[in-house]
């Protein structure tokens, strides 16, 4: 059986959901052995994943419809970025590949779900794509070593790395960070995956559509550094705690380096799929209208 882990919204807030062919199970509801958030569930997830099963199994489901998702994780401690990580995306971005991993972050008040729209700040005029794999941490840690870094891993989903490249590229002194954190730039989802059903991140077909045309077309086996020296390297600096997402880098195809350059508008459809996980799909809206 393969089950997936979601957020969804509740009337008591967000709760942590399994699916299995289409329906939901409120895992709390059903075991209360579980915990109710997605966070605690991914920290003992050793110990929880068999009652998981049994509930995805067993348990009730959640009436069809009338069930929205959140990020599978709607409130990260850290959201992780790593910037120019596929060789050909470095080339398009004008810079050699890094010889060590570009690292930058996003703030959890960018962190969208599949239902929630992008929102196109009054302050930029350049909002663009970036499909990535997001690796969502389960057994935190400092100084991981490589060897040991899958272990630390409790799931896998899509990420749109969305980026106001005016400000990225075009501010003073580069202002990645602000660039890259606007409210709704982080969209993930639409599930997770555990790392025990996904097995090997690192041969995942990775695409992005705009508006259903074929914009980015990889797989992660062209990562320049894949997952475990993402979280080796990372955690040399950081304490990693459960529920930290990691965005791994973008594939070339990306809409400023088009010629012409390709920005977000309103009424675009973005689609970010990934092999063996899913589709996240967000709609794309100005700022102000109803936001
Ligand atoms: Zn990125």
């Amino acid at each position: 059986v393969i089950v997936r882990l979601a957020t969804y919204e509740s009337e008591s807030g967000p709760r942590v959901a399994a699916l299995r062919n289409g329906s939901c199970v409120d895992l709390n509801r059903y075991d209360p052995n579980l915990p109710d958030d997605v966070i605690g569930l991914l920290q003992g997830w050793t110990g929880f994943a068999d009652r998981v099963r049994h509930a995805a199994l067993h348990g009730p489901s959640l009436p069809p419809g009338s069930v929205k998702f959140l990020a599978p994780v709607p409130k990260p401690p850290k959201v992780i970025c790593v910037g120019l990580n596929y060789k050909d995306h470095a080339a398009e971005s004008g810079v050699p590949p890094p010889e060590e991993p570009v690292i930058f972050c996003k703030f959890s008040t960018a962190v969208r779900g599949p239902a929630d729209p992008i929102v196109l700040p009054r302050a930029s005029r350049e909002v663009d794509y970036e499909a990535e794999l997001a690796v969502v941490i389960g057994r935190g840690g400092r100084h991981i070593p490589r060897d040991q870094a899958l272990a630390h891993v409790g799931g896998y989903t899509c990420a749109n790395d969305v980026s106001a490249r005016d400000w990225q590229l075009g501010k003073p002194g580069k202002q990645w960070l602000l660039g890259k954190t606007f409210d709704s730039f982080a969209p993930l989802g639409p599930h997770l995956v555990t790392a025990d059903e996904l097995g090997d991140p690192g041969q995942l077909a990775i695409r992005l559509r705009l508006n259903g045309a074929v914009m980015q077309d990889s797989n992660t086996r062209e990562l320049i550094f894949p997952v475990p020296d993402l979280i080796a390297y990372v955690s040399q600096v950081i304490t990693l705690e459960a529920g930290d997402v990691i965005l791994t880098g973008t594939p070339p195809g990306v809409g400023f380096a088009r010629k012409p350059p390709v920005f977000l508008k309103p009424g675009d459809l973005v689609e970010v799929e990934i092999e063996g996980i899913g589709v996240l799909r967000n709609s794309v809206v100005a700022e102000g209208a109803g936001t």
